[in-house]
């Protein structure tokens, strides 16, 4: 393989049982357009590498300052970072003992995926499982995406991505004979929340998604739900509208928040405007409760 394309990577989770059926290898792609409030990965957002600083792990040494006093100010109890001046050179990363800090995004070329993948073929083989790309929004480094799943197919590996729909028509052609399975995410019901809640219509998403299912391509319809932002009648009808309309959909999955977000939007300086806590079983049941009430099957209600 002689390919040069590079891809822009946060993170690559290997023995993954949570992106798609058996044991999965999870590429995570750096880059979305979209901003959503209780985003799960918000260093995945922008598109560049960037620093991310975790306080509770600092033990204030000094180190990271001496090579960049102009980011680390550090008195006797805080250590103030100043993230507008830097650079992402990820050197002050290298030297902390304690790795409170870490350069997030780093670029890779196919080769050095596709090595990684072909390590992990026998467990995907056994397990049935295969090669995830999610994110951020694996569409918005399009190039890459398709290279990095053809190389995944001509190695017959089971491929899926885990996108927001929000993309073109032409890039869905253009990944379509090379995909095996969408988790699609149905995120907001109405489109003036939507795009509150996620920055974007949901208009050009649905159209993907009706497109999607009209050439016959294995979908998983993903929902996160959300306390106090989507949790709301309208939405849980929307969804179970969608399962009756959609009887061919290889699943639809309800995905409880959580609020692990918050604290690595925290080490990104990002906002985080989530105050709800991880929904435990008392919120999940009256969630169930309510999708039962409006019709949901009982395959709905035990995917979550
Ligand atoms: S990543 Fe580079 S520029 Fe940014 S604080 Fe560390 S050393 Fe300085
Ligand atoms: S090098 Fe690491 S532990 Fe030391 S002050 Fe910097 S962030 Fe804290």
């Amino acid at each position: 393989m002689n390919d040069l394309k590079t891809g822009m990577i946060f993170d690559i989770e290997r023995c993954s049982m949570y992106d798609g059926p058996g044991i999965r290898t999870t590429v995570f792609l750096k880059g979305c357009p979209l901003s959503c409030k209780w985003c799960h990965n918000p260093e995945s957002q922008r598109p560049l590498p960037e620093l991310a600083f975790y306080s509770e792990k600092c033990v204030r040494c000094g180190k990271c300052a001496k090579i960049c006093p102009d980011v680390h100010k550090l008195s006797a109890r805080t250590h103030k970072v100043h993230y507008q001046n830097c650079k992402s050179c990820g050197r002050c990363a290298k030297v902390c003992p304690v790795h409170a800090l870490k350069l997030i995004g780093k670029t890779y070329q196919i080769k050095e995926v596709m090595d990684i993948l072909k390590k992990d073929i026998p467990y995907f083989r056994t397990a049935g499982g295969g090669l995830t790309v999610s994110g951020g929004e694996p569409f918005s480094q399009y190039i890459f995406l398709k290279e990095l799943l053809q190389y995944a197919k001509a190695e017959d590996i089971h491929t899926c991505i885990e996108t927001s729909g929000f993309t073109t028509r032409e890039k869905i052609d253009g990944v379509l004979p090379y995909t095996d399975l969408f988790l699609f995410d149905y995120k907001v019901t109405s489109p003036e929340l939507h795009r509150q809640f996620t920055g974007v219509d949901n208009h050009i998403i649905l159209e993907n998604f009706r497109y999607l299912y009209s050439c016959g391509q294995a979908i998983i319809l993903r929902c996160p739900i959300i306390p106090g932002y989507n949790d709301t009648e309208d939405h849980f009808r929307g969804i179970c509208d969608m399962e009756k309309q959609y009887p061919d959909l290889a699943g639809i999955e309800i995905m409880p928040y959580h609020s692990l977000g918050k604290e690595k939007a925290a080490a990104v300086n990002k906002p985080y405007e989530v105050t709800a806590p991880t929904a435990d079983d008392t919120v999940k049941n009256m969630w169930k409760k309510q999708l039962r009430t409006l019709g949901a099957s009982d395959a709905l209600l035990e995917s979550f």
